[in-house]
């Protein structure tokens, strides 16, 4: 990897914060350590999109989260793929987009340094 690829490379801070459901329940722990290894890469795919591609991207995972949650959180057996985990990865992918990034479903993501960043007090 050149200096200059190594310069490009997208910087993403992701990690667990305490969430009262998501800390009780296996299902959810589930959800948020997948969604701890998705949302990285999930940046890197979106660091070179457009607003208008991003704004796409954030009303599909809206519309798949709202239509399929139940499926997903109530999984059967043979149940095909949802798509719901991916949804909440790029929804959580544009979130840490934002100043201060996002916090949800027990997960905090960001880009850049912030102001109350769990990073801080993890000495990252
Ligand atoms: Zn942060």
């Amino acid at each position: 990897m050149t200096d200059e690829q190594k310069k490009a490379a997208v910087r993403v801070y992701v990690t667990c914060v305490p969430h009262p459901v998501v800390d009780n329940d296996d299902f959810w722990d589930n959800v948020r350590m997948g969604l701890l290894g998705l949302v990285p890469f999930r940046c890197a795919e979106l660091a070179d999109a457009s607003e208008e591609q991003l704004k796409e991207f954030a009303k599909e995972a809206a519309d798949l989260i709202a239509h399929k949650a139940d499926a997903f959180e109530h999984q059967r057996k043979g149940q095909k793929p949802t798509g719901v985990l991916a949804a909440l990865a790029t929804a959580i992918a544009l979130g840490a987009r934002q100043e201060g990034g996002i916090t949800h479903l027990g997960v905090h993501a960001c880009l850049e340094p912030h102001e109350g960043c769990p990073r801080e007090s993890n000495g990252a």
